[in-house]
């Protein structure tokens, strides 16, 4: 693998730095486009310049890229589990050793604050380490189903692979992927985000220096063309997605249409219960920082509060937490200018429909240039207002007010995401009645982002998820892997055991 030209990055604070232009890492070699489809910039949100310019690739590259993982995974698959796991423990290391310097790069191509990038490289280096416990865990199993005859389990790689991210965890979710995929035996391809693709330049790097034979990480740069030629190319057994729900839908169905697997996670809605008897400071501090944590822009972040009966006290709390944070600080940029447009203009539209913003973040910027907007918390929205449906994916909370538990449940099982869902009580009653009710897969009880740490896995129901399982965890294994199941019989000779 030659190494592409990574500038001496010793940049330690959020002052603007360049960095090098995003390529392809096809059989070990960063390369220019075979098709080219332009290029872009990526923009360092928090100055909303350009740090570099990414290479937009089309079919023939996806295919240089099968090709090579076909010509380097059957060597890979063929070493025991055990010895694929130790690039994984390697590459814990080594993203350990250079812990700072990834979360600055994630920090600089995503917007988000330093502590948002650190704590996103920390949950990218557990999921490293779920694949580094997979030679404890898959062991397969083996039966003597009647005499002389057992059964026994294999998981073997689908063979080439692909994984498609989204720009808000540039890190953390090819990483949901990789382990399982790759520990699994198979050649990887991952398409990231062409907002923030080069995370993926260092992980191409690290995986050098882990070990990692030439071929079985390989990286493809673009969009819409990348993403479609890797739907369609017929070398490709299994296909993992995350972003928005209309492109999870659309491939899901198109690479089912060549007879791969898929798991695609969309987008979410994620819909918060708070009653009465909830603890005021829980409550409060955790709901703020659910919906203002990466600037709004993750999947699990809160966006509708169900105010269920008198709850005027728990907030106010949450107007004035939100209110005291400091942009760019508390919560950093937002992704693009046409993202700020797009909150700005459901914030404006649900005003128009009769709510009033209580804690307004428009128009609010740090320094010269870049994206910003501001906690926002808007009081009165109804269910069927435009702000309540659709994903904002901003530091955007609408609060609507609600009589009881049960129209509170109504609401949130009437909209079509179901990622995550979260009630802030201190009744088990409560607690277990919205849990036993809730139309969504990942649920917290006073967590207001439940996201299930390793070895529980990640996914959610109905339009946030197409496909069966959940990314991480066992059930991603299983997902990039085949199960053989081997019967073998050993047979008497002449019907006699010599044995005896
Ligand atoms: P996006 O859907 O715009 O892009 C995701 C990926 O799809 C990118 O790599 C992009 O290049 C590609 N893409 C975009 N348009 C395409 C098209 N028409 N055809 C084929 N490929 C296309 O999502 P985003 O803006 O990068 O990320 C934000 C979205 O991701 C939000 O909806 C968020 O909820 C979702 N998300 C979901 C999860 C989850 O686990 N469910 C996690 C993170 C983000």
């Amino acid at each position: 693998m030659n190494a592409p030209q990574i500038p001496d990055w010793s940049v330690q604070s959020y002052d603007f730095a360049a960095w090098t232009d995003a390529t392809n890492l096809i059989g070990g070699t960063w390369q220019l486009p075979l098709e080219s489809h332009g290029v872009l910039d990526v923009e360092n949100p928090r100055h909303g310049k350009a740090i570099a310019q990414v290479h937009m690739s089309g079919a023939a590259d996806v295919d240089a890229a099968v090709k090579a993982g076909k010509a380097a995974q059957p060597a890979w698959a063929a070493l025991p589990l055990r010895e694929r796991a130790q690039v994984f423990y390697k590459l814990r290391e080594l993203m350990e050793r250079d812990l700072d310097q990834l979360s600055w790069l994630v920090s600089h191509e995503n917007g988000k604050t330093f502590a948002e990038a650190k704590a996103e490289v920390l949950k990218a280096i557990e999921c490293v380490e779920y694949g580094c416990s997979l030679p404890n865990l898959a062991a397969g199993s083996e039966l003597q189903v009647s005499r002389g005859v057992t059964c026994r389990l294999e998981y073997a790689p689908v063979g080439v692979v692909a994984g498609v991210t989204p720009f808000n965890f540039p890190l953390m979710v090819p990483l949901w992927m990789l382990p399982q995929a790759i520990v699994g035996g198979n050649a990887f391809i991952l398409k990231p985000s062409e907002q923030t693709p080069l995370s993926m330049i260092a992980l191409g790097e690290l995986f050098r220096e882990a070990g990692l034979p030439d071929g079985i990480f390989n990286v493809v740069q673009g969009g819409r063309e990348a993403v479609e030629a890797l739907c369609d190319h017929p070398g490709i057994g299994a296909f993992g997605f995350v972003g928005s729900t209309r492109v999870a839908k659309l491939v899901y169905g198109r690479s089912a249409m060549t007879g791969k697997r898929a798991l695609c996670l969309g987008g979410a809605k994620n819909h918060l219960i708070v009653v009465p008897d909830a603890d005021l400071e829980v409550a409060a501090g955790n709901i703020v920082a659910s919906f203002t944590g990466c600037a709004g822009q993750r999947c699990m972040a809160a966006a509708n509060l169900l105010a269920v009966g008198d709850v005027e006290h728990i907030i106010d709390e949450i107007k004035k937490r939100a209110a005291a944070l400091t942009l760019g600080q508390d919560l950093g940029a937002i992704n693009s200018a046409a993202s700020v447009d797009r909150i700005q203009g459901y914030i404006d539209g649900a005003v128009a429909a009769g709510a009033t913003v209580v804690v307004d973040g428009r128009g609010d910027s740090v320094g010269e240039g870049g994206h910003w907007l501001g906690p926002t918390v808007i009081d009165g929205v109804s269910a069927d207002q435009v702000a309540a449906r659709e994903e904002i994916f901003g530091p955007v909370l609408s609060i609507i007010r609600v009589k009881d538990l049960s129209e509170a449940l109504a609401i949130e099982n009437g909209n079509p995401y179901g990622n995550a869902s979260a009630v802030y009580t201190t009744s088990g009653e409560v607690a277990r009645k919205v849990m036993g009710n809730v139309e969504a897969g990942m649920c917290g009880v006073n967590v207001g982002v439940p996201v299930p740490r390793e070895p529980f896995g990640f996914g959610g129901w109905n339009d946030s998820k197409f496909g069966q399982g959940n990314i991480t965890g066992w059930d991603g294994f299983r997902f990039w892997t085949r199960v053989r199941k081997v019967t073998t019989k050993w047979a008497l000779q002449q019907d006699q055991n010599w044995m005896n």
